[in-house]
């Protein structure tokens, strides 16, 4: 899916807005990579027009790229798709809750059950899993031994008892131990069939669960929406879990579920280590779909940080090469609040990857520009001119900030670099940015 989305960005390369014409390759291409992914084609038909809608007509964002501004709006129709929010799981208002857990055979429900009672005892919940897959003895063995590996206790009435009875009795047991919450483990099928949703009824009736939960194997793809369907139908679900997204999946399930069932993904599953499961997040799903959660980072952080008025004023400055001083100060400082330059420049394709030590190399250096801009009067601060003209200036600055006249000579060259830097960035090549002055 991500490379396919790659090649729609790339035939956006080299345009100034997004316009109804030249939104109609990338749109081809993303209908393409999401067919290509496995969702379904009413799905797929109603995202391209979500996002056809609203690319024509968006803004011009300073220093955004069409591409990348068409990336943001297929970021935020696909975190749409799978529900927006965070689904919680629900408990009981009061006494035990009772989560089911249904699924096909191998989804990952018995590694579910002792993950989730895991992750419940991290919330200070406590648990108790109940073993109703009657049909395999290892099945059994298997939670047991889950159990004992996250410290929570199992109830088993071996292979001879109904699993609505082996239900029932569990959760009498749960409720006399005061637990807070009861996970009850069912037998799969390799597929749907009709005594699997018969089993699966009495046990919901023996029970009245809080939730039932059905687990998805993230790698079923298109089936995926059928499965839930079917399910939703047949049981009536309140949600799901998706499992093995550690996997070579192709996120077709993962954008399918909703959609179909109207019932959200409450939580995923990322690999066999009984920690590895946690809630699910649309907007880090949508990003892991696109590839391109730095370049979205990028976007949201430079829509928030550079106002429009901001920008607009700054871009003025530039241009009269007016920029001075306080402008630096406010710039790097929103650039501080964006986490740093170097981080920001991490963000932007092609600009590298930048290692954790060259931030604390750049905020290091910030910290000592601010000290050196703090001590300038303010016709100095206004009139960069002055201190590039001056070494007795340059020299009192350094003094009074504890400074080395060799830091203060960097930094106004550095103002001079940024006046040429901020003309570049905001696309103005034309008129009038200075030269660095020597020093
Ligand atoms: P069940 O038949 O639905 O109960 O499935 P199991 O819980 O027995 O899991 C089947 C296999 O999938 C086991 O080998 C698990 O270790 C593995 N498994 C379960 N969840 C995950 C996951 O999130 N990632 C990976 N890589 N493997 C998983
Ligand atoms: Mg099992």
């Amino acid at each position: 899916l991500t490379s396919g989305l790659e090649s729609a960005w790339n035939k956006l390369k080299g345009e100034e807005v997004l316009t109804k014409e030249n939104i109609v390759e990338p749109m081809r291409e993303i209908r393409r990579a999401l067919l290509e992914a496995d969702v379904s084609l009413p799905v797929v038909r109603r995202f391209v027009q979500a996002v056809s809608d609203q690319a024509v007509g968006v803004g011009l964002i300073r220093g955004v790229k069409p591409d990348q501004q068409l990336v943001k709006i297929v970021h935020s129709e696909l975190v749409k798709l799978m529900g927006g929010e965070v689904s919680e799981l629900n408990f009981a208002k009061s006494g035990t809750s009772v989560i089911l857990l249904a699924g096909l055979q191998g989804v990952g429900k018995t590694t579910v059950c002792a993950k989730l009672s895991f992750y419940l005892k991290k919330q200070g919940k406590s648990s108790m899993l109940v073993a109703a897959d009657v049909y395999r003895p290892a099945a059994i063995d298997q939670l047991v031994i889950l159990g004992e590996q996250v410290g929570v206790p199992v109830y088993t009435a071996g292979t001879e008892v109904k699993p609505s009875e082996i239900a029932r009795r569990g959760l009498e047991e749960a409720k006399k131990k005061k637990m807070d919450v009861v996970i009850v483990d069912t037998a799969g099928r390799l597929q749907i069939d009709k005594s699997m949703m018969e089993e699966l009824k009495e046990v919901k009736r023996a029970l009245n669960p809080t939730e039932i939960l059905l687990v998805v194997d993230a790698m079923t793809g298109q089936e995926a929406a059928a499965l839930v369907t079917t399910f939703n139908l047949e049981i009536g679900i309140t949600g799901a879990i998706l499992t093995k997204l550690d996997g070579d999946s192709r996120g077709g399930a993962a954008l399918s579920v909703r959609e179909v069932s109207g019932k959200p993904i409450k939580l995923v599953g990322r690999g066999e280590r009984m920690d590895d499961l946690e809630p699910f997040y649309p907007d880090r799903m949508a990003g892991r779909i696109l590839g391109m959660g730095d370049v979205l980072s990028f976007v949201e952080k430079a829509q928030e940080v550079m106002k429009q008025e901001d920008a607009e004023e700054l871009q003025k400055k530039i241009m009269s090469a007016k920029f001075d001083f306080n402008d630096f100060l406010k710039q790097t400082r929103s650039v501080a609040r964006m986490g740093s330059m170097t981080r920001v420049m991490g963000m932007i394709p092609g600009m590298g990857k930048v290692t954790p030590a060259q931030i604390r190399d750049a905020e290091k250096s910030l910290k000592i520009m601010e000290s050196m801009i703090e001590v300038m009067t303010t016709e100095e601060r206004e009139k960069p001119e002055l201190l590039a003209e001056s070494p007795v200036r340059r020299k009192r600055i350094a003094k009074e900030s504890g400074k080395t006249e060799q830091q203060v000579s960097q930094l106004v060259a550095q103002l001079f670099q940024m006046r040429i830097r901020m003309k570049n960035l905001m696309g103005v090549m034309e008129g009038q940015g200075g030269s660095i002055p020597a020093l």
